[in-house]
């Protein structure tokens, strides 16, 4: 009997689409790790989903850091569940780190969960919405773009709701945002623009991740948190000669590494790549190692990253 072709292929690449065997590494290790969602940024010239990542421990998916575009199929391929997550952390409202967002909310609807899901994200400023702001506009029961999920926000007729909270971007001190266990989230202002942003340091058990936001480093804050992290994931959204405007939103890659540097970073992960960032990554790469001894991963999509 003839296969198919669409069924053979089906059967080789297991069953559930083209899934790659190591996208699920981190799905089916013990211990801690973290797994890059999307690689890249806003532009969808680069191959590679928009900014997410997972933290997983013994096989569950118990955090999601930002859900920008591509994020939804990159979860499903990595096996992540959100019945696992203990909470999800967004660093900003651009698209490329919260567009995916509301139809990971949707694919809540298929599931059993009975617990609140945490969601921590910026306060608002006069060009951007805070956390609140963006799941009113998105979920809200009455002006909500999605309003048939409007259940997700305020827990009508559904099981389990979201669970908001904001953090003032302009503070000069770190909130914690989560502790329960070993498990404990720092959140932080970063300077991004004129786009409210904050930064994340994560601890889970003994080990410490540091998710930067997007940022241009020139603001002592973050700094304090995420001293002697394990793993540092920042943004190398731009090339050494970027000009001022750029420089205002990203850190070129010599500020990367003095950051990592300075803060005595274990392992720095590279990620947000963009065609601009991606066609000096020689140069880049050559650059940080002069100033940071420590190793250099550049993200790919679903790169698992254990810790222990
Ligand atoms: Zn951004």
């Amino acid at each position: 009997m003839k296969l198919p072709l669409a069924l053979a292929i089906a059967l080789l690449s297991g069953g559930l689409g083209l899934a790659r065997a190591d996208d699920t590494a981190c799905a089916q290790r013990e211990g801690v790790s973290v797994q890059i969602l999307g690689s890249g940024g806003p532009v969808a010239d680069d191959a590679r989903a928009s900014t997410g990542n997972l933290i997983w421990r013994d096989g569950k998916s118990v955090a999601l850091i930002d859900a920008g575009g591509g994020i939804f199929l990159r979860f499903g391929e990595a096996r992540a569940r959100i019945e696992d997550l203990d909470f999800v952390a967004l660093t900003h409202f651009h698209t490329d780190h919260s567009a995916d967002f509301p139809a990971l909310v949707k694919s809540a609807f298929f599931i059993e969960r009975n617990r609140n899901l945490p969601v921590f994200g910026p306060s608002s400023n006069a060009i951007f919405p805070g956390l609140n702001g963006f799941l009113n506009g998105m979920l809200g029961p009455k002006k909500g773009v999605y309003r048939y999920l409007s259940g997700f926000l305020d827990g009508k007729g559904q099981e389990f709701s979201l669970e908001p909270t904001e953090v003032d971007a302009r503070k000069a001190t770190a909130t914690q945002v989560f502790s329960k266990g070993d498990v404990r989230v720092q959140a932080v202002g970063v300077p991004h623009g004129r786009v409210p942003s904050v930064g994340y340091a994560i601890e889970v058990g003994p080990y410490k991740m540091v998710f930067s936001g997007d940022q241009n480093t020139q603001d002592p804050r973050l700094a304090r948190i995420a001293m002697n992290a394990d793993l540092l994931v920042f943004p190398l959204a731009l090339p050494e000669e970027a000009g001022p405007g750029a420089r205002q939103l990203h850190a070129v890659p010599s500020q990367i590494a003095d950051f990592a540097t300075a803060t005595h970073a274990r392992k720095l992960v590279l990620t947000h790549l963009m065609a601009a960032s991606l066609s000096a990554l020689d140069e880049s790469l050559a650059i940080i190692r002069q100033r940071y001894s420590g190793p250099v991963v550049v993200a790919q999509d679903l790169m698992c990253l254990p810790l222990d």
